[in-house]
Order: structure tokens, then sequence, then C-alpha cells
């Protein structure tokens, strides 16, 4: 039934899976056991881009799996899947899910998802057909179920079955759609798209974490800007869920959103790292600066009233973003500092510059200034300031008196 598809059509080498890919699916082979490349991996390759991950579907039980490999661990409940560590590396192992669902909510939702099937089974129930495509390593062929192969030439994204259904079993598919269309650069074909407005409220109730989770991962894609556009067009952006929301931001918002996204955007792709902490300060920032500025004008000192207005923020949204505190932390300390700028009597400065986070907030800094909220001499003076030797910087706090 499936397509089986020759290295001489399709182009995947071998040699181009990581080795923790190969060795994963060689062993569970040589052990009996169905095993290929699943997913984006096998995706990607035949877009001609590098895999950032790569993930692994077999026969075999998760505990079969966690027994083939010393560094493995079962994880999940939900779904249990296996991380089995091969040098740096991590491959996911997912065992072929079963046609029917253990356990589904009223409205559909999938509640718990470990019945185990066939290959065929396991590539119906996954999201879309350039997602469904397995690449068997020892033979060096493509597996295709679903016309994927004909979806990915054609450079849209189709949902497998019914979309409607699809996207009530599992809300996040929405995300994920506008995600890999942007990433991709696919369209959404017209049935997988045209359900989604409808659906969008039902991203309410999945679990804020999890939706932190897929948020990073739109934000992080390398095309952040791109998906909230594309968030927005598809009526995902108001009324869903608090962190989209916070960060959709308003339209008088959209300069800086877009600045900072930008940026972003750039580094990932220049594959520079980033500070998830400093990129969900931009995002976040217009709230704090609206009230900051209201109690500016109620008549607080700068400090004062910055050091309210982002109490003000976190409490409301404190459980609701589901933000770790990894990055909070960081968020935090970068909004702090933005008064501190301000002050360049004496030997205030020098003592700011030695702060571990200056960098951060001075970049934090030069992006408020592009959007045209702070003056540019302000940041200029801190380059400067930044640069010079200590005859210079005792002229520019002269200058600045
Ligand atoms: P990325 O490039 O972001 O890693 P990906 O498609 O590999 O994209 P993963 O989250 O790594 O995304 O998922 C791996 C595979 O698991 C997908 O390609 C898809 O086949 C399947 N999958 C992931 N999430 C879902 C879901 N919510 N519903 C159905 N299948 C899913
Ligand atoms: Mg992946």
């Amino acid at each position: 039934r499936p397509r089986i598809i020759a290295a001489a059509q399709h182009g995947i080498r071998r040699d181009q899976l990581s080795h923790a890919a190969l060795k994963v699916t060689t062993r569970l082979q040589e052990a009996g056991y169905e095993a290929f490349v699943v997913g984006g991996a096998v995706r990607d390759l035949l877009l001609d881009v590098t895999p950032k991950d790569f993930d692994v579907a077999t026969s075999a039980t998760p505990e079969q799996v966690h027994h083939l490999f010393r560094r493995s661990r079962i994880i999940g409940r939900r779904f249990r899947i296996v991380h089995v560590m091969v040098g740096p590396e991590t491959i996911e192992v997912t065992t072929f899910r079963g046609g029917q669902i253990d356990d589904r909510s009223d409205s559909g939702r999938i509640m718990a998802d470990n019945s185990f099937g066939s290959q065929e089974e396991d590539a119906h129930r996954r999201d879309f057909t350039v997602n469904a495509l397995f690449y068997d390593p020892s033979g060096e062929t493509v597996i295709d179920y679903h016309n994927g192969v004909r979806d990915l030439k054609a450079r849209r994204l189709v949902m497998i079955g019914q979309p409607a259904r699809r996207y009530q079993e599992d809300p996040v598919r929405m995300l994920r759609a506008v995600r890999l269309a942007a990433k991709l650069g696919f369209e959404i074909d017209e049935a997988t798209r045209r359900p989604i407005r409808g659906n969008a409220h039902l991203l309410r109730k999945e679990p804020a974490a999890r939706l932190f989770d897929e948020m990073l991962k739109l934000l992080t894609s390398g095309h952040a800007y791109a998906c909230l556009a594309k968030l927005r067009e598809e009526g995902l952006s108001h009324g869903t869920f608090p962190l989209l929301d916070a960060v959709m931001g308003d339209e008088e918002g959209d300069a800086f959103l877009r600045l900072a996204l930008a940026s972003t955007d750039n580094r990932i792709r220049a594959d520079k790292p980033i500070s998830v902490g400093f990129l969900l300060a931009t995002l976040l920032w217009r709230q704090v600066l609206s009230r900051w500025k209201q109690r500016i004008a109620d008549g607080e000192k700068p400090h004062v009233a910055l050091a309210e207005a982002i109490a003000d923020v976190e409490g409301e949204q404190d459980n609701d973003l589901a933000i770790p505190r990894r990055f909070s932390v960081t968020m935090r300390e970068i909004w702090t500092l933005q008064s501190r700028f301000e002050n360049r009597a004496g030997q205030r400065p020098y003592r700011f510059l030695e702060q571990p986070r200056f960098r951060a907030a001075y970049d934090f800094l030069a992006l408020r200034s592009q959007s045209g909220e702070v003056d540019p001499a302000l940041v200029a003076w801190w380059t400067e300031f930044q640069d010079a030797g200590d005859e210079g910087r005792e002229a520019l706090i002269e200058a600045a008196r």
C-alpha cells in the first residue's frame, strides 16, 4: 500500500543521518525490530535543510528499547517515549501508535495514547502528510503512506484525516500548522486551514506549560515574526491563551515587536545563541512600559515606579504564562535595570558597567531607542562610555550633568 521510494529518486543518503540516529536504528533492526527515522528529520532532509534533531519510530515497546540501550530512559505518561543518549545527542524513540486512542475527553481531546500498533497505523496518527514519512537507513528507502512527498514538492501542509477532528483531538496541532508553514515557507492547505479559526478557543484549555513550550519553539524557529503574523491571520491571536495574547500586544507596540523578533530571527539564522529571557523581556515590555509611565505620571520616582510596574505585570500573569523561573529571573533583571540609564552622575555609571546584566540591559535600551521610545542620544552616551578610557569617561559624565 505505501509508496516505497528508492534512493535514486529521493536522494537521501544514509550518511546524512546523525551518528546517533544511525546507531539507534541499526541496533534496533539488528535486534529484530522495525526501526525508521521519522517525522521532521525526513521532511527536512528531503528539503535540503539540516535537521534539528532525529526522531525514531519502532515496533519495539518502550521497555524493549530501554533494555537495548544502557544510556536511555522512559519518559512521559500520556505519551510514553524513550530518550536514547548517544554521545552528546539524544534520540527520541517512539513505539508505533495503534488505531485506537486509549482515553478521550468529552470534546474528543486525547488524554492518553499508549496503545501500540503497526507502522501504517502510526503514519495515520501523525499530524501532517509531510511529517508522516519514514526513512529506512538499511535500504535507503523512504516509505510514504499519505502522499507526503507529493505535498512536500507542492510545498503544502496537509492534515492527515479530518482536520477539525484532529484539532479537537489535540489543539496544539493548530499552532504546529502555523509554525511549520512559516518555518518551511509552505501553504496551509485550504481544508487544513479552514477549521482553525473556529477551534482556536480550544487552546485555552491546554496546560500552560505545554503552550509555553510550543510558543518557545515558535519564537525560536528563526521565523518568529512570520509565525506571529500568520497566527493573527488565522484567528489565533486574541482571546486564545494568555501568553499569546501578551505577545501579540497592540498594534501600537508592533514596531517594537517587529524589531525584537527580527533581531532574534537574524541571530538564530546565523546560528548565534539567543537569550530566551531577553526575548521574553521584549515581548512583554509594552505591558510594563504603560504601567511604568502611568505611575510616573502619578508622581512616583522612576525606579520605584518601574519596580511596581514590574510587580503589577508579574502579579497579573503569574501562573497563566507558565514562564519557567530560569527565564523570568533574567527578564525581570533586564527590566529592572532600565531606570538606571538615566543616572549618569558620579560613580553610578561605573558601578552599572560592572553589573553582570549590564550588556543585556544596554542591548534592550538600544532596541527601545530604535523603536522611538528612548532618545538615541542616551544610547550613544552609553556606547561611548563603554568604549572610552578613564579621561573620556570623566568627560562624558561631566557633559551629562
Ligand atoms: P521540528 O522541525 O520543529 O522538530 P517536527 O515535525 O520534527 O518539527 P516534533 O515535535 O519533533 O516536530 O515531532 C516529531 C514528529 O512527531 C512530527 O513530525 C509528527 O510526525 C509527530 N507529531 C508531533 N507532534 C504531533 C501532534 N501534536 N500530533 C500528531 N503528530 C505529532
Ligand atoms: Mg523534530
